[in-house]
């Protein structure tokens, strides 16, 4: 990468140090245990407490992702094949990935052209008799419009599954986000804002779905009552004592961690906002973004080159910016386009059970962002005086491109 000789961001992007002495602490009172079996251990345990603290949800249940989080979620809906879930189109594969293998529909939504989250008024028409679920998903740290998706689901027993695997530590109305749908379920992959590697956890406060959250990620096994005879088929998503304790020391960084984020993002939106032609992300009243990333969108008309050419130009400025988030919609990808999801083949549609078909979808607002969205780090280590120079960079580029 080409950087100009004098760069506006003159420094690299700060790094945190993401694990310390919290985490060694627990490890070490780890390694004196006799078992790192998750059932009663002593991390998961201290996990699961301090994950309360954040989310006062009763039923938790860590899993070894957030993609299998999901996928206990979905089985816990007891879905028939055919059965649908509304997802939107701008999201990790880990939404979808246990709808297809419990044999349901994701029925891709477009999205708020402001916020990139579910359209609640999108959702409304896309509601059918086989829809079954909602899984919004809070974009970057951005809070979604759950009540609303709430109000739509509860009369028609539609569930609502919250995705908030990018959204530790975001809020809305002062609530911590997880808690309006009826299950919740969060990330603990490298990249996300806090991590043992890979974990996830799924939690609710829904007592019949509740009760058996760890059989559908642990063999269908009954560890409550001791049974071994399992009466349905789930996987094995358990997460162990090592993944448990690096996520509980975690957890207690949280709000620190998220708070910089929070105060950072939106500088810097303060200072996007006379910047011409560039829209900043928007939140929803009363909304606590807590920035995974920052995701903005160009007004492609009013310069004079194209998504990726403003965002090279602002990495010779120093920023690191991307250009755009996921390639494409995820019903673009090739395992959609060609419905491969088992062997060349999608036993639901094969038997007529879903008229499904994602050549035909489109999601133009989704498309929209993707094509003219752009992607800048946020984190916990970078300061007010590093946001401005980020903000600068993008001002000049603006300027230097802007036709009008
Ligand atoms: C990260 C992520 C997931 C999946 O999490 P993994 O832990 O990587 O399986 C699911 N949904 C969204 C929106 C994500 O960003």
């Amino acid at each position: 990468m080409t950087t100009s000789p004098s760069p506006i961001v003159d420094e690299p992007v700060p790094r945190p140090r993401r694990w310390g002495d919290a985490e060694l602490r627990r490890l070490a009172e780890m390694v004196g245990q006799d078992s790192l079996f998750y059932w009663k251990g002593p991390q998961t345990t201290a996990l699961t407490r301090e994950f309360q603290s954040h989310y006062p949800l009763r039923h938790v249940f860590p899993t070894s992702s957030g993609s299998a989080a999901l996928h206990v979620a979905v089985a816990a809906l007891r879905l028939q094949p055919g059965d649908e879930v509304i997802v939107p189109p701008i999201t990790d594969m880990g939404s979808v990935i246990g709808i297809l293998y419990q044999q349901g529909v994701p029925v891709f939504v477009d999205v708020d052209p402001r916020t990139y989250n579910l359209d609640p008024a999108a959702v409304a028409r896309a509601i059918t008799p086989r829809t079954r679920a909602i899984m919004p998903v809070h974009l970057a740290g951005n809070p979604c419009d759950v009540a609303a998706l709430v109000a739509l689901a509860r009369p028609r027993g539609i569930a609502v599954i919250e995705d908030c695997a990018q959204a530790w530590g975001a809020r809305l109305a002062e609530r911590p986000v997880g808690l309006e749908g009826d299950l919740a379920c969060y990330s603990f992959n490298d990249f996300k804002h806090v991590s043992c590697g890979d974990g996830g956890i799924v939690a609710t406060n829904d007592e019949a779905r509740g009760a058996g959250l760890s059989k559908w990620g642990d063999k269908c096994y009954d560890r409550v009552g001791g049974g071994r005879e399992p009466a349905e088929l789930a996987p094995n998503y358990r997460m162990s004592e090592p993944q448990a304790a690096v996520a509980a020391a975690q957890l207690t960084k949280l709000n620190a961690l998220v708070a910089t984020r929070h105060r950072l993002g939106t500088r810097l939106t303060h200072a996007l906002r006379s910047v011409a032609g560039v829209l900043p992300p928007e939140t929803l009243p009363g909304a606590y973004h807590s920035y995974w990333f920052y995701f903005l969108r160009l007004e492609l008309g009013r310069f004079g080159v194209g998504r990726d050419a403003f965002a090279a130009a602002l990495r010779v400025e120093g920023v690191a910016a991307g250009a755009g988030y996921i390639v494409a919609p995820v019903y673009r990808y090739p395992v959609f386009q060609n419905h491969n999801f088992f062997g060349g083949h999608w036993p639901v549609r094969d038997s007529g059970l879903t008229q499904m078909d994602y050549r035909s979808v489109e999601c133009p607002t989704a498309e929209a962002i993707l094509r003219d969205g752009i992607t800048l780090p946020i984190n916990e280590a970078m300061t007010d005086g590093y946001i401005d120079k980020v903000a600068r960079a993008i001002d000049a580029v603006a300027k230097r491109f802007r036709k009008d």
